[in-house]
């Protein structure tokens, strides 16, 4: 027997003729998003219809979606954050989820250290003066011996401190599910989340959208960090209070940030573009030739299990 499979992310078009041999064998017809950016709910409800999986990547797959796709057995994310998919909704249906974890920690962490550099030398901005003609000196910050304050100590949080030793940081930590084994052979500390907003000199989030998280950093924390501080956030938009970031960099009570993720992405009207102490991507963390073929390897890998009746290697629910 056949299936259909949709798969959305829009990177997996570059590397795509490296899976077709293990599709095609699987008997799987693919279809490929047909709308070059994110597709939204409507979209969705649509193109899922008749499909018995979906490789997702950022795409809106809420209940409205799993409700509609009366064939679907499996969701096999691109990516290790789920925040997009409604699992309640899925386990109901019992859709097996699947993601890729650690297939882009790597990637993403190279970026944060690439944010932070950027953001405590002005480097992008810089960039801009000089293609202007403008010859501005700006005066950064330096990494050495200073506090490193990094939320969330998983795959991608452990990642960014093993790259950020060499700049001989004090490196503090914090977790809702603190791994004291590995901190004690790391030699780094975990302190409560109001120490480390008050204690670091670069903070950097690694932490899921949940809930809990949804405005974790909003005016009450950013108040709490040093004026000459710098925060940056590679993990998804709504963890950072926006409104709140954009009155503390626009007042300059906080030196700088790095974004590569915002509430609303693409951003429409979002005073935050204008400001030159943020340095902004858009939602690249995981966007490098090694990172997508390690995801789409293991996303193929997952959803054919699934498809063929095998537990795969990384289920969600
Ligand atoms: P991970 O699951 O390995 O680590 C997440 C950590 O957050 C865990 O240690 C967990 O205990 C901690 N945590 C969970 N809830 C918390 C809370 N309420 N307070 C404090 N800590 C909490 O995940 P990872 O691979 O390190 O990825 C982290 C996040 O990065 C992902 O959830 C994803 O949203 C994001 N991400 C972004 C990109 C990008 O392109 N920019 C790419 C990959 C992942």
């Amino acid at each position: 027997m056949g299936f259909k499979v949709l798969i959305t992310p829009r990177s997996f078009e570059h590397i795509k003729d490296k899976f077709w041999g293990l599709l095609k064998d699987a008997e799987i017809e693919v279809v490929m998003n047909p709308y070059g950016r994110v597709i939204k709910e409507d979209e969705m409800v649509e193109l899922v219809r008749d499909m018995d999986g979906i490789i997702v990547g950022i795409d809106p797959i809420t209940k409205k979606v799993i409700d509609n796709a009366r064939k679907l057995k499996v969701i096999s994310k691109y990516g290790v954050g789920v925040d997009n998919i409604d699992l309640e909704a899925a386990k109901e249906r019992n859709i097996v989820v699947t993601n890729t974890p650690n297939a882009n920690s790597n990637a993403v962490a190279e970026l944060t250290v690439g944010l932070i550099i950027s953001v405590l030398r002005n480097i992008p901005l810089s960039d801009r003066r000089v293609r202007e003609k403008k010859w501005d000196r700006f005066i950064g910050y330096e990494l050495y011996g200073k506090t490193l304050g990094v939320i969330g100590t998983g795959s991608i949080g452990k990642r960014v401190i093993k790259l950020l030793r060499g700049f001989d940081l004090n490196i503090l930590c914090y977790d809702k599910f603190p791994d004291y084994e590995w901190a004690e052979k790391e030699n780094v500390k975990y302190v409560d989340f109001n120490e480390l907003l008050k204690r670091s000199d670069i903070i950097t989030i690694h932490i899921p959208l949940t809930e809990e998280t949804r405005h974790l950093i909003s005016e009450r924390e950013l108040s709490l960090m040093k004026k000459t501080a710098i925060i940056i956030n590679t993990s998804r938009g709504g963890i950072i209070n926006e409104e709140d970031l954009y009155k503390f960099l626009k007042e300059e009570k906080i030196y700088g940030a790095g974004l590569d993720v915002l509430e609303d992405e693409p951003p429409k009207n979002s005073p935050l573009i204008e400001l030159n102490n943020l340095v902004i991507t858009s939602h690249i963390g995981a966007h490098t030739q090694e990172s997508i073929e390690n995801m789409a390897f293991i996303a193929v890998d997952n959803l054919i299990s699934v498809l063929k009746g095998k537990e795969p290697k990384f289920r969600v629910c």
